[in-house]
């Protein structure tokens, strides 16, 4: 079953084009990234999933069926900076929110414990730290259960510690079986969190899919020999990479990590008369990847 399915998802603010035509499917049970640089069309997406924004053109699916909302309140989100209570405890902001959600208070301690507050429930809110607000803000989307989270940019300005507590959270949630889908600028974020991604660049979904085939590197095998025609045709019939380029007088070989065959490829080339003046491995970083799916 699909959480979440766009087709062609267009979404115009006067000539600002936000959304340029977006479609992708959130397989239900996976922590499914929106992953882009600032101003791609993130948010834009998000709010249009919760019927806060209005598409300028194309159709979306909630649990396979026509968007009602029965779906939404299958869905639990804080996209705009949730109002807690300064001067209130965490458990009475709780019970506001319960109240504004139509949710029974009966979760409350259930939520509480499962963001790792129940021990500071009944302190200020004032009092929290900022790793501690935003857990307590998923706490709130986690009343009443729903099966499916929206957190737009969870970790954002939070310090290295607020950060992993987050990401534990969001794996937590992953393993009792719910879909999350997230917006993120980081890619390292996505790479630990996320087994599903849609990558958006100015409004337009350059990759999607499981995040270990979109974001895999590459290992290069970077070879060179006086006859370079020669050992072009040399490799070509060895094969096993996933493809080659000329770069001056070497040849670069690209492999998934881990599977370039070193020795082989030396043999190979030795046994058709080719003796190689170089043979490089690189590694092929996961920022280069982005860049080259961004830029
Ligand atoms: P992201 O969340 O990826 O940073 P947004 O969805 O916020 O991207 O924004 C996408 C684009 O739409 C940006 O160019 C942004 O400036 C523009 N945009 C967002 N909201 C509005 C708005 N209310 N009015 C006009 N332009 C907007
Ligand atoms: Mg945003």
């Amino acid at each position: 079953m699909s959480i979440l399915s766009m087709e062609n998802i267009r979404k115009d603010y006067g000539s600002v084009q936000a959304l340029k035509g977006v479609s992708f499917n959130v397989p239900k049970g996976t922590v499914f990234g929106i992953l882009g640089p600032n101003g791609s069309g993130k948010t834009t997406m998000l709010g249009i999933i919760m019927d806060i924004l209005k598409p300028s053109s194309g159709t979306y699916k909630l649990f396979d069926e026509v968007p009602n909302e029965t779906h939404r309140r299958q869905i639990g989100t804080f996209l705009e900076t949730p109002n807690f209570y300064h001067y209130l405890s965490a458990e009475r902001n709780l019970k506001i929110a319960a109240a504004i959600k139509e949710r029974g208070e009966g979760d409350i301690p259930r939520v509480l414990e499962l963001v790792n507050l129940t021990q500071r429930k009944d302190s200020r809110f004032s009092t929290y730290s900022l790793g501690m607000k935003q857990r307590l803000a998923i706490a709130s989307c986690l009343l009443g259960n729903p099966e499916v989270l929206i957190l737009d940019e969870p970790t954002n300005g939070l310090d290295p510690v607020g950060i992993a507590e987050i990401r534990a959270l969001i794996k937590k949630l992953h393993l009792e079986g719910k879909t999350i889908i997230m917006a993120s600028h980081l890619l390292d974020e996505v790479e630990k969190v996320c087994t599903h991604v849609a990558i958006l660049k100015k409004g337009e979904l350059v990759a999607t899919g499981d995040v270990n085939e979109i974001l895999a590197t590459e290992d290069i095998v970077e070879i060179g020999a006086s006859n370079i025609s020669a050992l072009k045709a040399a490799v070509q019939q060895l094969g096993g990479f996933s493809h080659f380029n000329e770069q001056g007088n070497l040849l670069q070989l690209f492999y998934p990590v881990g599977k370039a065959p070193l020795e082989t490829i030396n043999q190979h080339c030795f046994n058709k008369g080719i003796v190689l003046n170089k043979l490089n491995l690189k590694k092929k970083s996961l920022e280069s990847k982005f860049m080259e799916l961004t830029n």
